[in-house]
């Protein structure tokens, strides 16, 4: 059987439905909607959409669990519990694996060197901090005249209303649910209607792991029906998003209505800003990464290439080498670089795009076309000698497009890099130390990576400003997140 078979098999045997209260729930008065494979355009399955009873009913587990086992739960075992489910995602790792790229369209080697790792390296990191959520004693100068103890506490905030995209739906699933469960939150999740299939996984491990009934539900559904009842939804405490400005700015607005807290993570048109003294094989090698992984569909895809005019020409021949080098194909074909898009309508998006840019004057070095083949694909595309005015420099494409813009001196690289709707992340590639440290602080952006694309790690804090969202997730500001902060003072 090739792994195509098995991923297939497997994404017609999992319990295509939502996951309330610990049971899956096959009856629901919302149409069911189809998971598409990207690559062949067939049908993988039809998954039963969670209707509003069903939200309502996971809205009210996950507060029956906070009210009942799972919130008088200590920490430490919390953390076991944690524990386990880390062991479990990593022991059903491949399996995993093959149902993201199936899912997503993502080749082979992507989930395995980065999604399912980074997933359950999250769940381990979480699990070590669920026993060490402490607060602080603070001195004060009391009160009338008498003494008092004043300390505070870290509280679970509630339930979490986690919403995802398709480009990485297990890790930054992950991203979501670790830290929640740590702080000794309920989790309701709505993963993407493109790809909403390891999240059923997720939550066949949650049963196993034995986390009581309401802790983690999954609610599959599209964003304007489940979605859109899951944040408007009263009993929900904080939502957290990871997907477009536009729908960031629906879930804004909705959990404004009662003033509850968000955790935004809004995409980016990050800068990776290559200087004359940088190793160039290595810089080039990384910034295609940057530009290419994952299709490009990466929230953090360093898709302004800025590059100093001194070495301009020779970086931008590295870079076009490296596009067409890039294998586009069946994600479980050996020797695939990248696969498919999510659906036809990114790849139209992406295709209009590169009509923008043809048309704003840059020059295509790579790709630009759509190949003749069934599925949807578009082929890694560069252009050069753009300006940062034109569409392709100032909106996000989430499609394997680059935009390469010179600079001639580093106050016009700054200038060129923070000039921009967006704050995500940025690269620079440098050997010069000073430059590296005092740029790094300089850029817009709430992740900086120097001579390397974006180093993923559940200890480092992720998030960005302006168009890119508000918040952080992941390392202890992720953590604090899910929780609500109290003082409480004893007049002794
Ligand atoms: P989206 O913002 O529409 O969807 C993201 C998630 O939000 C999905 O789970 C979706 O079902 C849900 N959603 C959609 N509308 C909703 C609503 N009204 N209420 C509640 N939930 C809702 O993103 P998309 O359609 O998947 O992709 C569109 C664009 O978003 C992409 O082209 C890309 O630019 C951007 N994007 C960014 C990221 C990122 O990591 N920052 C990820 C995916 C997509």
């Amino acid at each position: 059987m090739s792994q195509r078979s098995v991923a297939e098999a497997l994404a017609r045997k999992l319990p295509a439905m939502p996951f309330v209260a610990g049971h899956w729930q096959s009856h629901s008065s919302a149409q069911p909607f189809d998971v598409v494979d990207p690559v062949t355009e067939q049908t993988l399955t039809a998954v039963v959409e969670a209707d509003a009873a069903m939200v309502d009913r996971a809205v009210e587990s996950g507060h029956d669990a906070l009210d009942g086992e799972w919130g008088r739960m200590d920490g430490a075992t919390r953390g076991e519990l944690l524990h386990t489910f880390a062991r479990l995602l990593e022991e059903r790792a491949e399996d995993f694996a093959n149902v993201e790229s199936l899912d997503v369209g993502k080749p082979g080697f992507e989930p395995r060197v980065i999604d399912l790792p980074q997933a359950v390296a999250t769940f381990r990191h979480y699990a070590g901090w669920a026993d060490k959520l402490t607060g602080q004693t603070i001195p004060t100068s009391g009160y009338m005249g008498r003494s008092t103890l004043s300390y505070t506490v870290r509280q679970p905030i509630g339930v979490v209303a986690a919403i995802t995209p398709w480009n990485s739906p297990t890790m930054i699933g992950a991203w979501k649910i670790a830290p929640a469960l740590a702080a000794g939150c309920a989790v309701v999740l709505k993963p993407p209607e493109d790809a909403p299939l390891t999240s059923l996984m997720l939550a066949e491990l949650a049963e196993q792991a034995g986390f009581p009934a309401g802790v983690l539900n999954v609610l599959p559904g599209r964003g304007v029906t489940t979605g859109n009842l899951l944040i408007n939804h009263a009993g929900v405490d904080k939502i957290s998003f990871t997907g477009s400005p536009e729908t960031g700015q629906i879930v804004a607005t909705a959990a404004a209505k009662g003033f509850r807290p968000t955790t935004l993570e809004l995409g980016g048109k990050s800068p990776q800003i290559v200087f004359a003294d940088a190793g160039l094989t290595a810089a080039a090698d990384g910034v295609a990464a940057g530009v290419f992984a994952n299709q490009g569909e990466v929230c953090a895809a360093g898709s302004r290439i800025l590059v100093a005019r001194d070495i301009y020409d020779d970086f931008v021949d590295l870079l076009a080498e490296r596009a067409a080098k890039v294998v586009l194909g069946d994600p479980f074909d050996e020797g695939t670089t990248m696969g498919a898009l999510i659906n036809a309508r990114q790849r139209d998006r992406v295709a209009h795009y590169v009509e923008r840019g043809r048309e704003e004057g840059a020059r295509v070095v790579a790709g630009g076309s759509r190949p003749d083949r069934a599925g949807f694909f578009v082929e890694p595309t560069l252009f050069a000698d753009a300006s940062n005015t034109m569409t392709i420099a100032r909106e996000e494409i989430f499609g394997p497009v680059g935009t390469i813009i010179p600079f001639d001196d580093d106050e016009q690289a700054i200038a060129i890099a923070n000039d921009s709707d967006y704050a995500l992340a940025a690269t620079l590639w440098t050997t010069d130390l000073s430059r590296a440290h005092t740029l790094a602080r300089r850029v817009d952006a709430g992740a900086v990576a120097v001579n390397g694309w974006s180093p993923l790690d559940p200890r480092l804090p992720w998030g960005g400003w302006k168009l890119s969202g508000h918040g952080r997730e992941l390392g202890l500001a992720g953590l604090e997140a899910d929780t609500e902060l109290k003082t409480i003072t004893i007049v002794l």
